[in-house]
């Protein structure tokens, strides 16, 4: 059976090239960075060029970047590691509704440890408004984290404006970068921001590898405590081959990532209009253009987004949805709650995340397959019969 992967945006499969250049660090360049003899050094070596490499692409000097095992530490280190050497300065953390697990339970743990957490409101369209940013400043700000982009529904804030705001008021600003970073332009200087976080699964890297930025002079505290790595920062022998992958996935996204927006952002818009023509009471979740280049969310009424999953599984196709049975609480997500979707259309959400092997082929295969699977659904469905035949469907 033909197998179609859209769900780049939970994880990427890992680029040939970036196999090809991590190898030799499993089994030939071996050693500790820390350790003083040749083997450390070429290992160290390796590490520094990674972290240039990372730098540069990111318009950072090398000393700003600090390597991580991934997105969710970089979010967790971020959010404490600002509120705890900050403390002195204040209490209070702005952050928004839609922010990824990984920023809101920080978020939540502080708030029993005393810090007060302001979670912004979205738009329909996922948009944080500056303007609220700018009302929700005390004089106890310390830190404000904004994704760039949202991984459910793609929506691309406007960080730059953030960050100016941020700035006016001498308040650190952070943003998750972790679906931008090697996705889009990032420059940290244009965005005005302080701290970032990126993954290196998410752009074609290995797992357990990630980076934090923090512009030069900004006091954080230690997220792991032991050798003293990364300045003191974050302890724990280096991740050499992690970090070289890290490095050759920033590579081939410097050299591919023009010509990768214009090739998705051409499927992803013929796929969402594919699916919009194709299936009554369908409709798009997330801004029309401010969007990632390779998502896309809709939701389709009258239908449990775990079974369409599930039957698109059937016929080789992989996405992922924001219904409820998907998550342990039964809720559905939470970035499609404060988007306002009614229940019925947030259980009925599916996503759809292209990706750098996704072929015209494989949209025209959802294109085929789908509208089919809503249909054998929906005639399972008492409430659609019901709905559609009493005219109370919008
Ligand atoms: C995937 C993701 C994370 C978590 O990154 P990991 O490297 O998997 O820990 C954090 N934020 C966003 C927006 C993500 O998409």
């Amino acid at each position: 059976m033909k197998r179609i992967y859209l769900d780049y945006a939970a994880t990427t499969p890992v680029d040939v090239r970036v196999v090809k250049a991590m190898l030799p660090h499993f089994t030939e360049i071996y050693g500790n960075p820390s350790s003083l003899h040749a083997f450390g050094q070429e290992a160290k070596h390796v590490v520094e060029e990674s972290r240039h490499t990372v730098a540069s692409f990111i318009g950072a000097k090398p000393e700003e970047i600090i390597f991580t095992s991934g997105g969710t530490e970089s979010n967790n280190f971020t959010i404490g590691g600002i509120a705890h050497a900050r403390s002195d300065k204040g209490n209070h953390i702005i952050t928004s509704r839609i922010e990824h697990h990984a920023i809101l339970e920080p978020c939540h743990f502080l708030e029993k440890e005393g810090f007060q957490v302001t979670y912004l409101p979205v738009d329909k369209y996922g948009l944080v408004d500056p303007g609220d940013v700018r009302k929700a400043i005390n004089a106890k700000t310390i830190l404000i984290s904004i994704m760039h982009a949202n991984n459910e529904i793609g929506t691309i804030q406007p960080i730059a404006e953030i960050g100016s705001i941020a700035r006016e008021n001498g308040v650190y600003f952070h943003t998750d970068a972790v679906q931008t970073f090697g996705h889009l332009p990032v420059d940290v200087d244009e965005l005005n921001l302080d701290l970032l976080s990126a993954s290196g699964h998410k752009l074609y890297g290995p797992k357990g590898v990630g980076i934090i930025y923090a512009r030069k002079g900004i006091r954080m505290s230690p997220f792991m405590q032991g050798g003293g790595q990364e300045k003191g920062r974050r302890a724990s022998t280096h991740n050499v081959p992690g970090i070289v992958g890290l490095g050759k996935a920033v590579d081939l996204a410097k050299e591919e990532m023009g010509q990768e927006i214009e090739h998705l952002t051409v499927l992803r818009d013929r796929l969402i209009q594919g699916i919009l023509n194709a299936i009554e009471y369908s409709s798009l979740n997330g801004h029309p253009t401010k969007r990632l280049p390779n998502n896309v969310n809709v939701s389709i009424a009258y239908v449990e987004g775990e079974s369409m999953l599930l039957n698109l599984d059937m016929e080789g196709i992989a996405c992922s949805t924001g219904s409820a049975c998907s998550s342990a609480s039964l809720e559905p997500s939470h970035v499609l709650t404060a988007i306002g979707l009614p229940h019925e259309l947030a259980h009925g959400s599916l996503r759809f995340s292209l990706g750098r092997p996704t072929t015209s082929d494989d949209i025209n295969y959802v294109l085929s397959v789908l509208p089919g699977i809503v249909g054998k659904l929906r005639a399972m469905s008492p409430l659609y019969k019901k709905e559609v035949k009493y005219g109370s469907v919008q």
